[in-house]
């Protein structure tokens, strides 16, 4: 299945070569999740059914918002209790293709 990102203005998807992450979005944690939505620039009172297909890329999380570099037995990176995505990519994150996209669009 292909997803985009949901963060504004990132056009990563999750397909099979991607290089990132897609993290859910935290449901259980009511302050948590509004501070996602409040950084997707989504609306804070939008309920969690339909948030569960939302992702967001792992070039919006620095290496600090990961439990240390440990993959789990699927391969994944789990992120902190606390971590919320960053309001700027990091630009080494960057591809040439997103970077146009990114300024290119609103
Ligand atoms: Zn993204």
């Amino acid at each position: 299945m292909v997803c985009c990102c949901a963060f504004p203005g990132c056009a990563n998807r999750a397909n099979s070569w991607s290089p990132y992450r897609f993290h859910r979005i935290p449901l259980a944690d009511l302050h948590l999740r509004m501070l996602w939505l409040s950084v997707l620039r989504m609306d804070v009172n939008t309920p969690p059914a339909s948030l569960k297909h939302l992702r967001v890329c792992s070039a919006h999380f620095t290496d600090d918002d990961y439990i240390g570099k440990r993959e789990n037995s699927k391969g994944q990176l789990h992120l902190k209790d606390h971590a919320v995505p960053s309001f700027s990519l990091k630009k080494s994150d960057i591809c040439h293709s997103c970077h146009w996209i990114l300024f290119s669009t609103k």
